[in-house]
């Protein structure tokens, strides 16, 4: 199942199918049941013509819902998946889960619920007191509700946060309103002032950019930053964005891997990766989950509040022993010059094995050759006191199979989109016409590989091993009794 059937059934582009199918965990069904019911909502949307905003262009309305949605939004177009969000801990599996209805509203979701289980929380009232009041500019600054008389956006207006009094009307209208989500993100907006939003929000350089975004309606780090420490900042990483220094850490009792920061290797702030209490914020790539230690069981539990992978996930984590990883002072790329027959890269499993759970399988390594290292030479030297990468020795023809992949046509594949493959009998590279000759890649089965290739192929093979991995180096993931990547049948959580 890929996203080119996904794209065949649905006529999307190739990049927004594959966006549905892992939003579907490549679930083909549920992907194509994702789009439908996501194109419906646009339909649905599109029907009544937009009635533009009634309130004067600069009421408290227009100036707060532009700064979330763009400039001039009309009320009958916001997308639903912001305007129909309770935040109702109503999930029948998890007595603390928010269901998420649309796609869309993840990141705020997962940041609210996490707060709600790290800081042990008893009412939404306090929680949303709390927020609303680590937002304020200054700590005379007002305490400001967002409210909606008659239900509905266009009567939008803030009064004084309530004391006391208002608990229950407060608590009652988040858990059981469709504006429920909203009232909670304006408070803090309006609490902030929508003028220092507007000045915090922009990396240097850039202009104001609305803080939901794109065809899925989904969030920046803007509003998890101002729902975790009160402002608006959109960067997360252990560096500032301005003058690369590093980042104080803020004590938070919620933190947050990523998926990114792991692509990227630029490690996150300090205080995500050492909260203080076991609670993470978890960053797919499109999607924002989160995990926390149960008390009780003393085990991790991952909860994913979006259909259709919304579940409430026991999981072992094995080997998380180590302390919170600290961010060098500067942050620097470590790439070194490749050494003959070093794994330039992991070419694919192998064809016959792809069933299989992945360290079950052989791969296809195409090695660091003469020429490679040759092409290398201008990149530094790795320094004595950096421990090299395992190399191999190539066997002189090929062994395993008898096609036979041309490592020079191969590692030059991206200018000649040639993958050097030849078929079974080929003396010589049909494309180059070199020999096989300690030219050929090799196949080695999982279990032999070096310990950091095992780690770039699990990289490769699973999300949430990857994130997980950008603070536990070494975790494996063990759901009822079976270990990612090494049993078949392991329900791992989906992020
Ligand atoms: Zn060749």
């Amino acid at each position: 199942m890929s996203a080119s059937d996904l794209a065949a059934v649905t006529g999307l582009p190739e990049a927004e199918a594959q966006m549905y199918m892992e939003m579907a965990a490549n679930d083909l069904e549920q992907a194509v049941a994702l789009y439908f019911s996501m194109a419906g909502d646009n339909q649905m949307n599109d029907i009544p013509p937009p009635a533009p905003c009634s309130s004067a262009p600069d009421s408290p309305l227009t100036e707060a819902l532009s700064i979330l949605f763009g400039p001039s939004p009309s009320l009958s177009s916001l997308p639903i998946a912001w305007t129909d969000q309770p935040i109702a801990f109503s999930d029948p599996t998890f007595v603390k889960g928010i269901p998420q209805l649309k796609n869309g509203p993840c990141g705020v979701l997962a940041a609210v619920n996490a707060l709600f289980v790290a800081t042990d929380s008893t009412d939404l009232y306090s929680l949303l007191l709390e927020c609303v009041t680590r937002c304020r500019p200054t700590p005379a600054s007002p305490l400001l509700l967002a409210t909606f008389p008659d239900d509905s956006l266009s009567s939008f207006t803030t009064v004084p946060f309530p004391a006391t009094g208002g608990e229950a009307s407060v608590v009652s209208y988040l858990t059981t309103r469709p504006l429920g989500l909203l009232m909670f993100v304006l408070s803090l907006i309006a609490t902030r002032t929508p003028a220092l939003v507007r000045q915090e929000a922009p990396l240097p350089g850039d202009t104001f950019q609305p803080l939901i975004f794109g065809p899925f309606s989904l969030c920046g780090t803007e509003l998890i930053n101002l729902i975790l420490f009160g402002n608006a900042t959109p960067s997360v990483s252990a560096y500032d964005h301005r003058t690369n220094a590093k980042v104080t850490p803020t004590p938070t009792p919620v933190g947050m891997l990523s998926y990114d920061s792991s692509r990227d290797k630029l490690p996150l702030a300090d205080h995500f990766l050492n909260p203080t209490t076991d609670t993470y914020i978890l960053h797919g790539g499109d999607h924002f989950t989160f995990m926390f230690k149960d008390s009780d069981s003393d085990s991790w539990m991952h909860y994913n509040g979006l259909p259709p992978n919304r579940k409430l996930t026991l999981c072992e984590l094995n080997n998380a022993t180590d302390a919170p990883p600290v961010a060098p002072a500067v942050h620097k790329a470590t790439t070194y010059r490749q050494e003959i027959g070093e794994i330039e890269s992991i070419v694919q499993a192998h064809p016959d094995d792809k069933a299989m759970p992945w360290r079950m399988r052989r791969f296809e390594l195409c090695l660091v050759n003469e020429a490679i290292a040759l092409e290398d030479a201008a990149t530094p030297q790795r320094p004595a006191d950096v421990a090299a990468p395992p190399k191999f020795v190539l066997e002189t023809t090929p062994t395993q199979e008898a096609r036979w992949r041309c490592v020079g046509c191969y590692s030059t594949r991206y200018k000649t989109m040639c993958f050097g493959e030849n078929p079974p009998g080929c003396v010589v590279c049909k494309f180059c016409g070199a020999p096989p000759l300690n030219n050929h890649t090799i196949y080695v089965a999982f279990s032999d590989l070096p310990l950091a290739t095992k780690r770039r192929i699990d990289a490769q093979e699973s999300k949430v091993l990857t994130t997980l991995r950008t603070r536990w180096s070494a975790v494996e993931v063990e759901v009822a009794g079976k270990e990612m990547g090494s049993v078949e049948g392991c329900e791992a959580p989906v992020f």
